[in-house]
């Protein structure tokens, strides 16, 4: 049979039933799994003269043995192996504690190298491990992890005869135009400078390869994807009037900002295109993302078509309802509101009229595309603050034969590598403009034990009149902690303000007629003040809440504190956000400050990525971000803009759907072959 890397481990020697299991656990189950199991540092074995050696410091010392090694026994179980060598003309001892079988390799006369760790006053080497003594003089060592089940020097080993066995199979799927331009190692040479550096040269651009590969078939899959998504066969062009789309711009008691109208132009090329819209909308809190979708809407109404706009909650679905209404208030269009709330009889008359055709829009949570509900003519779905549109959500339209055009729109703002790693399948359209006239929200970060000061500075916001929003601290652990503590909070709030002062309570366990209330009071400023849950934390808009305390404000991500505080600013007084933290280290104190010195979502989301990553990071937990085995997002982005780059050309290139030399790629990333490719 023919050897090739997608063997099983088993066929190494030394690798039985149990290092099976054992490599299995470390996720390696072929040859190539255990070549590309990557070290995550290296040991630097670079021989140092004793006289630059510091204490403590692990070095790697060479010399002859001028002794046997010999065991002494102590303690209950414990041995010390001693012997001395001559480096260099000085004389140093070694002990091994506890390694009683190197013995047998130590004899006066032998060359040795031995890593250890240097003890400075007693010029004595305490040695942690016997290195070969080879020609290729190679000056670190990979470290990988590992189990306890299996040592690194075994995981070494079997990477070693994986290597001997195996190195001429390697394949190279990466054009050879990419490997000279960027000066990238072929893949059998990555693995094995990955593995066994021969110097820092060959160990960075072994990395770097890994890194650029790992970068390019990603980006190459996305770009790949949203070709597909965007196949001609599957969108409808829309014929929509512009003209009615101008009146309705002049009805608006303002005018768009260059950034709206710019997203408004790219949004009605993508619907009037032949293609299946997939946009994104990226734009900080209160920037106007609200009118580019009604926009969008009554584009698709003036072609006889229906829009879906989907909202993650009902109240921020309830919320959009009124705000269209609000906008379209001279325009003849139909939205209505399809909740878990709507009652019985309600919800047959919007369905009929969705199936009739007379409901120009509905506004709802996702059921919306779900259940048994039938359109006349959907043309657009738009969802809002929903980071990704699931998989389930786009079968389910196949499933009912429809591509219409989707727009996504998000307040979260999104650092561009984020952005083209998890939506690189979508275009991305970015407000970024506030509308004039709009004032800063001056940040402040206050410590638990200025509570009291606190508590006046909120007397005063109500004696203006003014609302405010206290935020309880966020557990993710639990939903009963936070349930504790944002009643807890309720109480503290209300026994220090006094019976005269209305405090409302909002949280995620509260049935959503029960939110829905507790919102409209707010709304209706029946409440003062309102402790809530992050359950606030989306697009509510509260003209006269002028007043944003956040409680454990360091517990929460930058871009979400700065989504939090764009619940307040909304009006036209003076608006304030409190951070209280006792943050633990200078790094907490960091983030809150910076929190208090900038207003820009972008640098905040920037800020989070870089001292969180992106793992961590709000919102993105299950947002689909890869992970990379040696690539990191925020460390390498240099490298993702060049992959990227490549990634695309490539696709654009015929040469790439025609030429044999790129068929085991397109395999890889999934290219049928003898599918015609849908090109710009
Ligand atoms: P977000 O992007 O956070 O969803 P909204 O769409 O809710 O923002 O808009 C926030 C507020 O700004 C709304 O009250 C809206 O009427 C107003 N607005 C939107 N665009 C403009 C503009 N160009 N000039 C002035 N006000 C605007
Ligand atoms: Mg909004």
């Amino acid at each position: 049979m023919n050897k090739t890397i997608q063997d099983p481990v088993s066929v190494l020697s030394g690798v039985g039933e149990k290092r099976v299991e054992a490599l299995n656990e470390l996720g390696i189950f072929t040859v190539e799994n255990l070549l590309t199991h990557y070290p995550f540092r290296y040991e630097d074995l670079t021989v140092k003269a004793i006289d630059e050696i510091e204490d403590n410091e692990k070095v790697v010392l060479e010399g002859v043995a001028i002794s046997d090694g010999v065991v002494s026994h102590f303690g209950r179980k414990k041995n010390r192996l001693t012997f001395r060598i001559n480096c260099d003309h000085v004389i140093v001892t070694v002990t091994f504690f506890n390694q009683p079988f190197l013995q047998k390799q130590i004899q006066a006369g032998k060359e040795l190298k031995i890593f250890g760790k240097w003890d400075v006053n007693r010029k004595q080497l305490n040695g942690m491990k016997l290195l070969a003594v080879s020609g290729d003089n190679q000056n670190s060592e990979a470290i990988y992890h590992t189990t306890k089940k299996i040592r690194q020097s075994t995981l070494l080993k079997l990477i070693r005869q994986a290597w001997d066995g195996y190195h001429s199979v390697i394949d190279d799927t990466l054009p050879d135009l990419l490997l000279k331009e960027f000066d990238l190692l072929s893949m059998a040479d990555t693995i094995y400078h990955m593995h066994f550096p021969e110097t820092d040269v060959f160990m960075e651009k072994a990395r770097y390869s890994v890194i650029f590969r790992e970068f390019f078939y990603y980006q190459l899959k996305l770009g790949w994807r949203k070709k597909q998504l965007k196949n001609a066969q599957l969108g409808k062009s829309l014929n929509y009037n512009v003209e009615a789309l101008k009146e309705f711009f002049s009805t608006l008691p303002y005018e768009l900002t260059d950034a709206q109208k710019r997203v408004v132009n790219e949004v009605c090329k993508d619907l009037k295109s032949p293609r299946q819209m997939f946009r994104l909308i990226q734009g900080d809190v209160g920037s106007g993302k609200t009118v580019v979708a009604a926009a969008a809407i009554l584009a698709a109404k003036t072609d006889g078509k229906q829009t879906a706009f989907m909202a993650p909650t009902e109240i921020l679905a309830t919320q959009h309802k009124e705000s269209l209404e609000d906008m379209f208030k001279y325009i003849n269009i139909k939205v209505a509101l399809l909740t878990g709330s709507t009652k019985k009889k309600e919800r047959d008359r919007i369905l009929e009229e969705l199936g009739e055709g007379t409901l120009d829009c509905i506004v709802g949570t996702h059921a919306l595309i779900q259940e048994g509900v039938n359109y006349h003519s959907l043309s657009l779905v738009i969802t809002d603050e929903q980071h990704r549109f699931g998989v389930n959500q786009r079968k389910a339209l196949r499933e009912k034969g429809m591509h219409p055009d989707v727009l996504f729109m998000t307040a979260t703002p999104i650092p561009r590598t984020l952005s083209i790693t998890a939506f690189g399948e979508m275009d991305v359209s970015v407000i970024d403009e506030m509308p004039k006239g709009r004032k800063a929200i001056s940040t402040y970060w206050i410590r638990p034990k200025h509570f009291e000061r606190l508590l006046t500075f909120v007397k005063k916001e109500l004696d203006k009149r003014h609302q405010i929003y206290v935020i309880s601290p966020l557990i993710e652990e639990s939903e009963m902690m936070d349930l504790e503590n944002v009643t807890e909070l309720h109480a503290t709030y209300q026994k220090a303000l006094g019976p005269h002062v209305k405090v409302g309570l909002l949280h995620g366990k509260m049935p959503s007629s029960e939110k829905e209330a507790v919102m409209a009071d707010f709304q209706e400023n029946k409440l003062n003040v309102l402790v809530s849950t992050t359950v606030i934390e989306v697009g509510v808009n509260v003209p006269n809440a002028t007043l944003m305390v956040i409680h454990d404000a360091d517990r929460f991500g930058l871009a979400q504190l700065h989504q939090l505080r764009g619940r307040v600013g909304r009006g036209s007084q003076e608006s304030y956000c409190i951070l209280i933290a006792n943050p633990k280290g200078e790094k907490g104190a960091e983030r809150m400050k910076i929190v208090t010195e900038t207003t820009d979502g972008f640098v905040l989301s920037e800020k989070d990525l870089e001292m969180r990553g992106a793992g961590d990071m709000f919102g993105f937990k299950q947002s689909g971000i890869p992970e990379f085995k040696v690539a990191d997002l925020v460390e390498d982005a240099p490298i993702l803009e060049e992959a990227r780059a490549q990634a695309i050309l490539l696709l654009n290139s015929d040469s790439f759907y025609q030429e044999d030399q790129y068929l085991k790629l397109r395999e890889e990333i999934g290219i049928i072959i003898n599918q015609q490719p849908i090109l710009d």
